[in-house]
């Protein structure tokens, strides 16, 4: 048998339907790739459970074809799933000291409708400590490497979830973006990542990071994959408040094609600091959409300068009420104190990391009376600056095309100890979060030292179907 490692989605799906193999055949050459890996892709491995779901899915692959039917996409095919989204009666640790022996009490809503779908589960995927981070260096459980150099790290905080995709110890992996956490791993290890546009997945049963910014999307081979994926965890939840039904225009991918697109190129994404090789890819699949009959169009988005720092306002504000809860008390980690003030202060002081303390200050400051105009509530208005930018874009383009990260992946350590820098690696990733907006990252090429870079697509709200239209034509080209 060759390796079924290498299929995609669809790919394992007809040789399941054709008998060519079994889910348990697929699961076990998964796991054997777990065992040799030695990337630090898997937090937990859930091999019981993913044996127990492949014999399960074989049996409703059996029966679905006794009774001539179809079975759906996803059924029998092995998924990681980073280890911020909670997977029933199994441990959910955030890579954080303080949820180190969490075990989740209930299902995601994605993690419901994967299991409905007949999904097989390898294990839960490492992260930066609480998906705070740019490198996928800050888990307590150490830092993941990129399977494409292992001295480079593989971008964060999905580090897990995309280093396993990427290496072949998934099929596909779910992530969660807040300000870039898909995107940059994805275009530093060579796959597809998309975050959907705020509310098109439920965020029920996702540690909260930013609430106004957090979405759990699909981490992919290719994009049809993507599609997939997207498709199976997408929809109105009413666990989650701000979820949304999509209709089915909005899901079907079939009326958009290059030759009748408008792309808009934002020339702030093409300013110093972005690295010349990288433009020179990011220009070059630029030039394929071109020659393929797009055209394309130079914007502007006048107040991406300002995006950066409005989410280090905003970012943390959220952070500082969401992590309140883990107080020593009702969630993981939990010290002995004199007082419940001790408690609370040696549980949060040595179960949150140094990253997570500073957000939790900037966040506590941004939003004590005396700051809270100078800070959240301006950084609010420039929020809105930022929408407004996007808003004009779009009644010019339908998409627009520019890098995912300035440069390719980093060294290992190379930013650790400089957290601007750090932050400054989602320059790119972060304007269109404070939007709500959708993007996808996609291969572009590779730098001449082999480092994939990628190319992110930005669409309307809800516009995914025609992010994914476009990527799939362009995915032939580039
Ligand atoms: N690097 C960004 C941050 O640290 C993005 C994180 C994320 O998307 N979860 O906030």
């Amino acid at each position: 048998m060759s390796d079924l490692t290498k299929l995609t989605i669809k790919q394992a799906h007809e040789g399941l339907k054709n008998g060519d193999f079994t889910s348990v055949d697929l699961t076990r050459a998964y796991l054997e790739n777990i065992k040799k890996s030695d990337l630090n892709t898997f937090i937990t491995v859930t091999e019981e459970l993913a044996v127990q779901q492949a014999i399960r899915a074989d049996e409703r692959i059996a029966l679905s074809k006794a009774e001539g039917q179809n079975f759906p996409l996803l059924c029998g095919i092995p998924c990681a799933i980073k280890d911020n989204i909670l997977i029933d009666d199994i441990k959910c640790t955030a890579a954080s000291k303080i949820l180190e022996n969490y075990i989740a009490p209930y299902d995601a809503t994605v993690i419901q409708k994967l299991k409905a779908e007949g999904a097989v589960f390898l294990g839960k995927t490492n992260l930066d400590d609480s998906a705070m981070g740019a490198s996928g260096e800050t888990s307590i459980f150490g830092a993941t490497k990129n399977p494409h150099n292992k001295t480079r790290v593989p971008g964060g905080t999905s580090s897990g979830s995309v280093a396993a995709v990427a290496a072949g110890e998934a099929a596909y992996a779910l992530g969660s973006d807040t300000g870039g956490s898909i995107r940059q791993p994805a275009s530093f290890c060579g796959i597809v990542g998309l975050s959907p546009t705020y509310g098109a997945v439920s965020r029920y049963g996702l540690i909260a990071h930013a609430s106004s910014l957090d979405q759990i999307g699909p981490i992919t081979k290719n994009i049809e994959d993507c599609e997939i994926v997207f498709e199976a965890i997408s929809g109105k939840d009413k666990m989650d408040a701000t979820s949304v039904k999509l209709n089915s225009d909005e899901l079907q991918t079939t009326n958009y094609k290059l030759q009748t697109l408008r792309i808009g190129v934002p020339k702030e994404y093409f300013a110093k600091g972005l690295e010349p090789e990288v433009e020179k890819i990011i220009r070059g699949a630029i030039k394929k959409a071109e020659t393929a009959g797009a055209k394309i169009i130079e914007i502007s988005l006048p107040s991406t300068e300002y995006a950066l720092p409005c989410y280090y306002i905003i970012g943390p504000s959220e952070i500082s009420a969401n992590l309140a809860r883990l107080d020593g008390i009702r969630y993981g980690l939990s010290e002995n104190g004199k007082a419940l003030l001790d408690v609370y202060l040696k549980s949060k002081g040595h179960g949150f990391g140094p990253e997570i303390k500073r957000r939790i200050m900037l966040g506590t400051y941004s939003l004590s009376s005396g700051y809270y105009d100078a800070y959240y509530k301006k950084a609010q208005e420039v929020r809105q600056l930022v929408r407004q930018d996007f808003e004009k874009a779009f009644s010019k383009v339908d998409l627009l095309f520019c890098p995912v990260s300035p440069f390719p992946a980093f060294k290992l350590g190379e930013k650790l100890d400089d957290p601007l820098s750090m932050y400054l690696a989602d320059i790119y990733t972060i304007p269109l979060k404070l939007a709500g907006l959708p993007g996808l990252s996609m291969p572009a090429g590779k730098t001449q030292d082999g480092l994939p870079v990628g190319l992110q697509i930005i669409g309307n709200h809800f516009e995914e179907n025609k992010i994914l239209a476009i990527a799939e034509e362009l995915e032939k080209l580039l």
